[in-house]
C-alpha cells in the first residue's frame, strides 16, 4: 500500500528522536516496583487527569506498590486513598471513582478489567481517552487510539487530517493509519508534543519532521 502520508518514515524518525525522552508512565513497557496490568494502567492513568507527569508518577507508586488489584483496594477507606495520592488533581474525587471502580470490577466483572472499549466506558469516571489507554497500552490491542491534545494538534499541523474535536481526530485516524502504528502512536506524540512540537511556539527551527509537515494553522514558531 502507498504509504501518502509518509507514516514509515515518520514514526522511523520519531522513534529514534524520543528514544531519550522519558515515556508517560501508563506506555512504559516495564514499571519499576508496580506490577505492569491492565487494572494498574487504569488506575494510573485515572490518577494522570489534569495532574503532571512527575506528581502522578510518585502517587502511583505509594498507592499501586501494595494495592494493586480490585480487592486490596477496597479494603481501603477513600480518606486513606486520598493520602496515597495527593497531590494529584481532584484528589478527593479521584479516591471515591478509585474505589467506586474497584467494587465495580468485583462485583461485576469478577475483579478484572473487562477487555472491551464500551465496557470500559461503562465504569463511573472512565471516558474515551482513559478507555483507550487500557485497551492500548493495559491490554496491547490494536485498532484503539488515545487522544490528547497532543495527539490531536499534531497531526493537524501536519497535514493528516482536518479535525475540531478530538473524537473526530480519534476517528479520521483510525480509518488512516495503518495498525502496526497504533501502540505507539499516543507516546510517541505525546512526547513530540512536549518537546518540540509545543503548543504554543513550536521548535520548527530544530524539528526532524520538517520536510513532512505542511505546518496547518501554526502561527509563531521557534
Ligand atoms: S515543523 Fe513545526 S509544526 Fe510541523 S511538526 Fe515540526 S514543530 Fe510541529
Amino acid at each position: 500500500m502507498q504509504d501518502t502520508y509518509h507514516f514509515h518514515e515518520i514514526f522511523s524518525i520519531l522513534r529514534q528522536t524520543m528514544n531519550n525522552i522519558q515515556m508517560p508512565l501508563v506506555s512504559r513497557k516495564k514499571w519499576d516496583n508496580i506490577q505492569k496490568t491492565p487494572f494498574t494502567v487504569l488506575i494510573s492513568c485515572l490518577l494522570s487527569l489534569r495532574t503532571k507527569e512527575k506528581i502522578t508518577e510518585q502517587a502511583s507508586l505509594r498507592l499501586l506498590k501494595e494495592y494493586d488489584t480490585p480487592e486490596k483496594i477496597i479494603q481501603l477507606s477513600e480518606s486513606t486513598i486520598q493520602h496515597y495520592i495527593y497531590p494529584v488533581g481532584f484528589y478527593k474525587t479521584k479516591a471515591k471513582r478509585i474505589k467506586d471502580i474497584a467494587q465495580t470490577l468485583i462485583i461485576d466483572h469478577g475483579g478484572k478489567v473487562p477487555n472491551d472499549f464500551q465496557e470500559l466506558l461503562s465504569l463511573k469516571g472512565v471516558g474515551r481517552k482513559t478507555a483507550n489507554i487500557v485497551m492500548v497500552y493495559g491490554f496491547h490491542n490494536a485498532g484503539y487510539l488515545p487522544i490528547d491534545t497532543h495527539c490531536h494538534r499534531i497531526p493537524n499541523r501536519l497535514g493528516w487530517i482536518r479535525t475540531k474535536t478530538p473524537e473526530e481526530t480519534e476517528k479520521k485516524l483510525l480509518s488512516i493509519l495503518p495498525k502496526q502504528y497504533h501502540q505507539d502512536f499516543n507516546h510517541l506524540f505525546v512526547q513530540f508534543g512536549q518537546t518540540i512540537c509545543t503548543p504554543i511556539s513550536p521548535h520548527c527551527s530544530i524539528c526532524p519532521l520538517t520536510n513532512h509537515c505542511q505546518r496547518i494553522a501554526v502561527g509563531t514558531h521557534r
